[in-house]
């Protein structure tokens, strides 16, 4: 298997306080790979380190074996490197078609942008439906699915998702996994996904990991951690 995204011993908190402590990752071409772990386990400063956001204390960050440690998240969406944040991060204020556009700020081919947008509408057909509403005015589902869509108008070799579940009704978070295992399938990108509704996450992916207090405490097979006391002695 070829890692399309890695990470090397990577070390990285805030100020001097360390959240990740050593942990090596690799996202293969073309899988799901899932990060499982408890609020605070490292998680979000994980995958915030890997986009740049957050400056690596030590270790590196590889795409496609080339280090891109410490490099701007500018950068790395303009190498197909996308980032749904926990929050969905979109223009609350701005229309559903609006922010989907802005998605597509780093692309300059038009028909590009056009054959995107098609793309996000037939797997959200609800962005279509409601593309001249106002995107603050959608519930909390809603708001993930334009938030996915606006990573997707990037056209990205690899999507980051931190926790997408989060604030969904159950019904909804399938929704959502089915759309990332379609993102996965039919689009081809590889798809780094931190989670902590294990439950619904675990069927949608092709390997797992647990990370406890930044270290990786179990990598492998999805299927072991639907045994809920083996997950447990993991969180
Ligand atoms: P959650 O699911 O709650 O986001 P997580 O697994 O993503 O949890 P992180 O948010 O990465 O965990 O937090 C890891 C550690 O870093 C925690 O101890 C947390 O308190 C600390 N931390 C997170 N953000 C900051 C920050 N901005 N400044 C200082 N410490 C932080």
């Amino acid at each position: 298997m070829t890692a399309i995204l890695e990470t090397r011993a990577l070390v990285s908190g805030y100020g001097k306080k360390r959240a990740v402590h050593g942990v090596d990752l690799a996202l293969n071409a073309g899988e799901i790979l899932l990060v499982l772990g408890h609020n605070g386990a490292g998680k979000t400063t994980l995958m915030s380190t890997i986009f740049g956001l957050i400056r690596p204390m030590e270790g590196q960050v590889l795409l496609e074996g080339a280090d891109i440690s410490g490099r701007t998240p500018a950068a790395n969406v303009a190498d197909g490197i996308a980032y749904v944040p926990q929050g969905h991060g979109i223009f609350k204020t701005l229309t559903v078609r609006d922010n989907l556009e802005l998605g597509a700020f780093s692309e300059t081919d038009a028909a590009r942008t056009r054959e995107r947008l098609e793309q996000v509408f037939s797997l959200f057909p609800i962005l279509k439906e409601r593309a001249g509403q106002v995107a603050g005015t959608f519930s909390g589902g809603q708001q993930q699915m334009l938030a996915i869509g606006m990573a997707l108008m990037h056209g990205p070799r690899v999507l980051i998702l931190d926790e997408p579940s989060i604030g969904l009704a159950p019904n909804l978070v399938e929704r959502v996994m089915e759309a990332i295992k379609t993102i996965n399938r039919d689009l081809g990108a590889s798809i780094l996904m931190v989670e902590q509704n294990v439950k619904l996450s675990l069927p949608v992916a092709d390997r797992a990991m647990v990370i406890k207090t930044g270290a990786v405490v179990y990598e492998g097979a999805p299927e072991p951690l639907n045994d809920h006391v083996r997950l447990m002695t993991l969180f």
